[in-house]
């Protein structure tokens, strides 16, 4: 599978050009917009792109690409701002990362984009190894996690979640009732390399409390981590859901 990484920072794009070919990916890098655009004519399998680029603005970058191909788009970006990634996702890329990431978190997000977007794609099948199939939608009480497209569902209605609430979301879930601790969550559902303030998993647990419009979904166990209940059942005792 080859990549498209279009970043100014060869301090990032070193680690990342290498971690990739690790994994098995074919890594073009540039280092400005303009290159990018050009690039696309070698018709990459998925575009990595900083926001942050010396030429032009990142955000330009991505409707430009947008405008002549489908090729699947994860930006890369180090601006905190919620805004930029909503643009950046309504302009057509397909997801984002927020710096500092680690590889193995970029590599599962590359093959969750083109798990979503394969059917689409005017490239050849994605080289990458098969992930294994999930099961069926997973149910518990009124809500539904479906693994396979990523999309969960309470009372039947579907909850817009982020990539990483959809992550913490279905790892609480893997062992509902279970208690994992902050160490556990962030090696899991970030990276085991995440450097950095874990206050970023407190934000991520209010966001979903707020989300599934219960924060009895997930309850805190103090000073250990989080666990997942079925607001008004006693997953202590087994029970199925
Ligand atoms: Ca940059």
């Amino acid at each position: 599978m080859r990549l498209l990484l279009i970043e100014d920072d060869d301090r990032i794009a070193g680690p990342l050009t290498e971690g990739l070919g690790r994994y098995g990916f074919t890594v073009d890098h540039v280092r400005t917009g303009a290159a990018g655009l050009a690039g696309t004519h070698g018709s990459p399998d998925l575009v990595l792109l900083d926001l942050g680029l010396p030429d032009m603005d990142g955000l330009d970058v991505c409707r430009n690409l947008r405008a002549r191909s489908a090729v699947p788009i994860i930006m890369i970006t180090a601006r905190g701002e919620e805004a930029d990634r909503i643009v950046g996702l309504e302009l057509g890329a397909d997801d984002y990362l927020a710096k500092p990431f680690g590889v193995r978190e970029l590599v599962a997000r590359i093959r969750a984009v083109t798990r979503r977007t394969s059917g689409a794609l005017p490239f050849s099948a994605p080289a990458h190894q098969a992930v294994p199939e999930a099961p069926g939608p997973q149910l518990l009480g009124s809500l539904e996690i479906n693994r396979r497209t990523r999309q969960v569902h309470l009372h039947g209605a579907e909850v817009p979640l982020t990539p990483r609430e959809f992550d913490l979301l279905a790892f609480l879930a893997d062992d509902p009732g279970t208690v994992h601790s902050r160490q556990q969550i962030m090696d899991t559902v970030w990276d085991p390399h995440f450097f950095g303030p874990t206050k970023t998993l407190d934000a991520h647990v209010a966001a979903l409390r707020r989300k599934l419009g219960d924060p009895a979904w997930i309850t805190t166990a103090r000073g250990v981590g989080f666990r997942l209940t079925v607001p008004g059942d006693h997953m202590e005792a087994g029970a199925a859901g």
